[in-house]
């Protein structure tokens, strides 16, 4: 059965992940004081008790549904039906309106899960909750309250493996080959179990977006039965560092040809998240490698090399032209109004090239943005600028128009998607693939 192990089930109410993660921390403290891999036993323990609690973004109201066939959610302590619309109350109270337009007021916060006695009988077969449409269907079970808002707040826990499985498809593509989909599990798994708590301050361990990581439920894992495939091969894997469950990983679209140094990007170094290249004839590590300097990066961005993994993906190249009126009015917030823009200066680089302070001069005055996805987003954001590797070129003085040519989509740090892909297509197994993109990081079981 999934996401209902005892120690979740049997504390009632919304600290049930706690009351989990208390009694492993209790259990870890016992076994760290006997000799040997204490770290990893404490990791299975944590694995043995997970599961997760993200956060799903819901508008003002949310209808839930039972999406197993012959079995009706049940709602609170008792009510029984096959969909419920949910309102927010003004006195922090939540009504929920049943199929034949019957309200009941309940308190907050509001389970739901689906009716246990039809779940224990079909064990098999995924149990799933749809929100406000029949085909966005979820596992595990929900838990409703209002905010501080009056706005409601929607938490789906279910166990971690289901939860990897919403989240593989999302973040590398259903149809990507095999090894690059269990390559991508457990990295995910290795996220989620380093994020536990992250949203604390919101009543949930993870969001459902690119912040943590994107989760949608089980439509794709069902649409594509690989995903789960993946997902149970590598059931419980993590990536491990020097004997004990590495403490989080990284990943992004495309590398451009080189991947990010974590230390350089953003100031704690992690020694498995080192720069290394995304080649299949370059020595794979990157380390020592230095193209900080403008020239330097321009000759890199304008030599691309298909003997990258990830030549030719979206991201690999790519180039943004803006005019004075079209920048100038990007960086109002930066600049002000009605001022223009003399140049960009890049004044500090990764040394793969990603910029980390920029200067704006401008009419108004100079001005400095400052971290890589600050200086993306200020200057149109990540999706047009999509890393921070670019230069640029102007036309004119004030300039009239500017030209951002630029390598990789995203961060860079961690695994390349695109490359991951590439490598799998290419005969690659999912561990030689997070061993290329995770030096020095194994690929290790918590499963107990
Ligand atoms: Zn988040
Ligand atoms: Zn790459």
């Amino acid at each position: 059965m999934r996401c209902m192990n005892e120690s979740c089930r049997d504390h009632p109410g919304g600290s049930r992940l706690m009351a989990c993660l208390v009694l492993a921390a209790i259990l870890c403290a016992i076994v760290i004081v006997l000799p040997g891999s204490a770290g990893a036993a404490c990791e299975e323990l944590l694995y043995a008790a997970a599961c997760i609690r993200v956060g799903i973004p819901c508008g003002s109201e949310v209808r839930l549904g039972s999406a197993s066939e012959g079995t009706d959610l049940r709602v609170g302590d008792g009510l029984e039906l096959n969909y419920v619309l949910f309102r927010p109350e003004e006195d922090g109270s939540i009504t929920c309106i049943g199929p034949d337009g019957a309200c009941v007021k309940l308190e907050n916060p509001v389970a739901v899960s689906l009716d246990e006695g039809a779940n224990d009988a079909a064990d098999s077969k995924p149990q799933l909750i749809w929100i406000d449409n029949e085909k966005a269907v979820y596992q595990g079970r929900f838990e409703l309250s209002v905010n501080s808002n009056g706005c409601l707040l929607l938490v789906n826990v279910l166990d971690l493996e289901d939860y990897v499985a919403g989240v593989v498809p999302y973040e590398i593509g259903a149809a990507s080959p095999f090894e690059a989909l269990r390559a991508q599990a457990v990295v995910a798994r290795t996220t989620a179990l380093s994020s536990l708590g992250r949203h604390e301050e919101h009543g949930y361990d993870l969001c459902a977006t690119t912040h943590c990581q994107v989760y949608r439920g089980a439509g794709a894992e069902l649409a594509q039965p690989a995903v789960r495939e993946a997902v149970d091969s590598t059931a419980g894997e993590v990536l491990f560092y020097e004997g004990i469950a590495a403490r989080g990983a990284n990943y992004h679209a495309c590398c451009g040809g080189l991947t990010e140094s974590a230390g350089d990007l953003w100031g704690t170094d992690v020694p498995y998240m080192h720069t290394v290249r995304c080649s299949r004839t370059l020595d794979s590590r990157g380390d020592g490698f230095e193209i900080s300097h403008e020239d330097e990066v321009r000759g890199w961005i304008q030599t691309p090399d298909p003997d990258d993994y990830c030549y030719g993906s979206n991201g690999y190249r790519w180039r943004v032209e803006y005019s004075q009126e079209t920048l100038a009015g990007i960086l109002e917030p930066v600049i002000g109004p009605d001022a223009s823009v003399e140049s960009l200066e890049v004044v500090a680089r990764t040394s793969r090239g990603a910029a980390v302070r920029l200067v704006v001069h401008a009419s108004s005055g100079d001005y400095e943005v400052s971290g890589e996805y600050a200086i993306r987003a200020a200057l149109g954001g990540t999706q047009v600028i999509k890393s921070g590797v670019f230069v640029v070129s102007s036309d004119g003085n004030p300039p009239t128009k500017f030209e951002f040519e630029g390598a990789g989509y995203g961060h860079g740090v961690g695994m390349c998607q695109y490359g991951a892909r590439a490598m799998a297509l290419e005969g690659h197994d999912y561990i030689s693939i997070l061993e290329k993109y995770y030096p020095g990081a194994t690929v290790g079981s918590l499963k107990p």
